[in-house]
């Protein structure tokens, strides 16, 4: 509580006009805004669909009906299949160490989750040591091919540092094509058919809360499983993507998944669909983007992070900041007014703002954030 009291005593008393705020002022990049309407849905639901049994019918038709809408949304190809379990995206890294990667793994890894991913593999005593290839923060390495390596792993948006990657099918016909797509998933445009392994947790692209993983798998992805399943490896059950393939099928998980967000994550992905589908939600990020960008490079004390344009992402943009205005400072001032979790990555330690432009986030509320900036800045000038 001192803490907290001390550190509200720092912050300049600058009182942002009621009229510039955006209507919401959640841009966190992860868990981050969540719909009213999504909540005002569950609690609709709050007697016959929460707090019933995942092994009856009314969950495992919500599960279908996620299942279905996550193939529509995302343009799985034929056979491709939508799995899911508990953990987040952090448990599908272990679930990937033990089901999927066959003896050695290539890391592209350009931020913390990229990395984290490729540390967890590195201490893995059933696998070969990983090749990794690294780049500076702010840019991604190629993805090219690597000698005896039966899977590439890298992140189609690294939230930590706001680069992004398109998904690319690299030309080695026995590895899979693993992506980690948390904050990607449902915000950018990518082409399924590059991959095969595209998961992703629903607290931040979809707008939803977190706990679960998502993996639309190609049916390569589906035989590894399997091939490594009939071996002698041990795997933990609640890591086993077989045990986790199999209750998917049955639209359901193999031990209890958190029911409301199955049901926020149908509905967001309800929503995009009935909207227009992938093009319209990430047409929506692209939208917020141009404005954020477009901000930054005509201000005086911001530019964005990146500097390669087509790496620049989409869904999570970092803002730096020159010497002469604190990103903290404006941070809490946002704060203080409503404008929240907008400051930078700690780990990179720069004078930055990190602001996410996911499809739910209105483009018109990423304008008034702009206007926000521009009034905090003069204020503090
Ligand atoms: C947030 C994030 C994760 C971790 O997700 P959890 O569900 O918290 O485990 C992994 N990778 C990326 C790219 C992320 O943004």
């Amino acid at each position: 509580m001192s803490h907290v009291t001390s550190l509200s005593s720092n912050v300049p008393d600058i009182t942002i006009p009621a009229d510039l705020l955006p209507g919401d002022g959640r841009f966190g990049s992860g868990p981050t805004k969540v719909r009213r309407e999504a909540m005002e849905a569950l609690a609709e639901r709050a007697t016959d669909y929460m707090g019933t049994s995942h092994r009856q019918t009314t969950v495992q038709l919500m599960v279908a009906e996620l299942r279905n809408g996550l193939a529509e949304l995302l343009r799985a190809p034929d056979g491709y299949e939508i799995v899911l379990g508990n953990g987040g995206s952090t448990g599908f890294w272990d679930c990937a160490t033990f089901g999927l990667i066959e003896n050695r793994s290539h890391h592209l890894s350009f931020g913390e989750f990229g990395g984290k991913f490729a540390s967890g593999v590195t201490k893995a005593p059933h696998l070969a040591a990983p090749s990794i290839a690294e780049s500076e923060p702010g840019t991604h390495p190629p993805l090219t091919a690597v000698d005896n390596v039966d899977a590439y792993c890298y992140t189609h948006n690294e939230t930590s540092t706001g680069v992004m990657l398109d998904p690319l099918r690299v030309d080695d016909p026995n590895a899979l094509m693993i992506v980690d797509a948390t904050s990607g998933a449902g915000g950018l445009m990518f082409d399924a058919g590059t991959t095969d392994v595209y998961y992703f947790a629903p607290q931040k692209a979809l707008a939803a809360d977190g706990g679960l993983w998502i993996a639309m798998m190609s049916p390569a992805a589906i035989e590894r499983i399997e091939r490594i399943a009939a071996s002698d490896r041990w795997v933990p059950p609640s890591l086993d993507l077989k045990i986790a393939l199999d209750n998917s099928r049955k639209d359901q998980t193999y031990n209890t998944p958190a029911l409301a967000t199955v049901f926020l994550t149908t509905d967001t992905v309800n929503w995009f669909n009935d909207n227009g589908g992938l093009s319209w939600a990430a047409g929506r990020s692209r939208q917020s983007a141009e404005i954020l960008y477009g901000w930054a490079e005509a201000s005086p004390v911001a530019s964005p992070f990146v500097q390669i344009e087509s790496q620049r992402s989409l869904v999570v943009a970092t803002i730096d900041f020159d010497d002469s205005v604190s990103a903290d400072t404006i941070d809490n001032v946002m704060r203080a007014n409503g404008i929240i979790d907008i400051n930078g990555y700690r780990k990179l330690g720069r004078n930055q703002l990190r602001i996410a432009m996911f499809p739910a986030i209105e483009p018109s509320d990423t304008e008034g954030l702009t206007h926000c900036l521009d009034y905090v800045i003069a204020a503090l000038g």
